[in-house]
């Protein structure tokens, strides 16, 4: 049979068509599977640490061991996980399982292979001074926080022990309580800080020795509010199931709230005693779970490649 020369380029096009769209359907039979709905299955959200230290061998002071460091991101999942035989553990009614598990990055920004951990002398390296904040700490080391949790561990004095444990930047989302919170500007770094004597579990002579400070401050990051929430019963965390409390809540015996019922002494948002922090509450837990779903540098934490 003979084709003209329009026939045939006729076919080679259809060809080419049926070609692409058989390539296309196998690519979807084999390509990544759809990002998982926050809330339905667990979610693993990377971190990288970056270890702030004057120089010190490693172990050493501020320059914290791989134990250590491993420990620490153990309880972080603890408490997000609500491990039984664990700390973390609660079964309060109004409590759950965040379903959120964190990572130590396996990748970094260049593809290398990491263990999570980003040792800084910060001696060698001399930076504007900025203040103590993410900022300031992102001169330093600041890794794509559309992939990474950035955590920097601070190399504090030994007289700021239990003066200043951590801070947070949060997500901006159309969640009410979302203006009381410390959303970074547009080219402000994000991240979490923890001063290292708090980071971990250690015998120091303090109330936050149990490694929740970091449990606290991820509560920030992923958008949760303090229990007290602005400060005022009216105003204050947007999630029912906290008893409203209108003070700062500190110290391990619960007392009496708004609602004149006992307000929740071991929820995680508080500025309790550690050892009796066990709790994030269902709407809680939504509320990440929201911020995991539509802030979408928080989202794109859920497929980053240093997983
Ligand atoms: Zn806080």
């Amino acid at each position: 049979m003979i084709y003209s020369k329009s026939a045939l380029l006729l076919i080679a096009v259809l060809a080419v068509i049926l070609f692409l769209t058989s390539c296309s359907k196998n690519d979807d039979d084999i390509g990544p599977s759809p990002i998982p709905e926050p809330g339905n299955e667990v979610v693993y959200l990377p971190v990288v640490v970056h270890v702030m230290h004057n120089g010190e061998g490693i172990g050493e002071g501020p320059n914290l061991s791989n134990e250590r460091i491993n420990r620490q991101i153990e309880i972080l999942n603890e408490d997000y996980r609500r491990k039984v035989e664990t700390k973390g553990f609660n079964d309060h009614p109004d409590g759950g399982d965040a379903q959120i598990e964190f990572v130590l990055a396996k990748k970094t920004p260049t593809g290398a292979q990491t263990d999570g951990i980003n040792r800084i002398d910060a001696s060698q390296i001399n930076v504007p001074e900025l203040g103590y904040n993410q900022n300031h700490f992102a001169q330093y080391a600041y890794w794509n926080p559309n992939a990474y949790i950035n955590i920097w561990t601070s190399a504090l004095p030994e007289s700021m022990m239990c003066l200043v444990l951590g801070s947070a930047t949060a997500p901006e989302t159309d969640l009410p309580g979302t203006q009381y919170l410390p959303v970074p500007g547009p080219n402000d770094a994000e991240g979490i800080l923890i001063n290292w004597m708090h980071f971990g579990e250690s015998d120091i002579d303090c109330h936050a020795r149990f490694g929740r400070t970091l449990t606290h401050e991820m509560g920030h990051y992923l958008g949760l509010l303090h229990t007290w929430g602005s400060g005022d019963c009216e105003t204050n965390d947007f999630c029912d199931d906290t008893p409203a409390v209108d003070s700062h809540v500190f110290g391990k015996v619960p007392f009496i709230g708004c609602a004149g019922e006992e307000i929740m002494i071991g929820n995680y948002m508080n500025y309790s005693h550690d050892e009796v922090m066990n709790i994030f509450t269902k709407d809680q837990i939504q509320r990440m779970h929201y911020v995991l779903k539509n802030h979408p540098g928080r989202n794109a934490l859920l497929t980053s490649p240093a997983l």
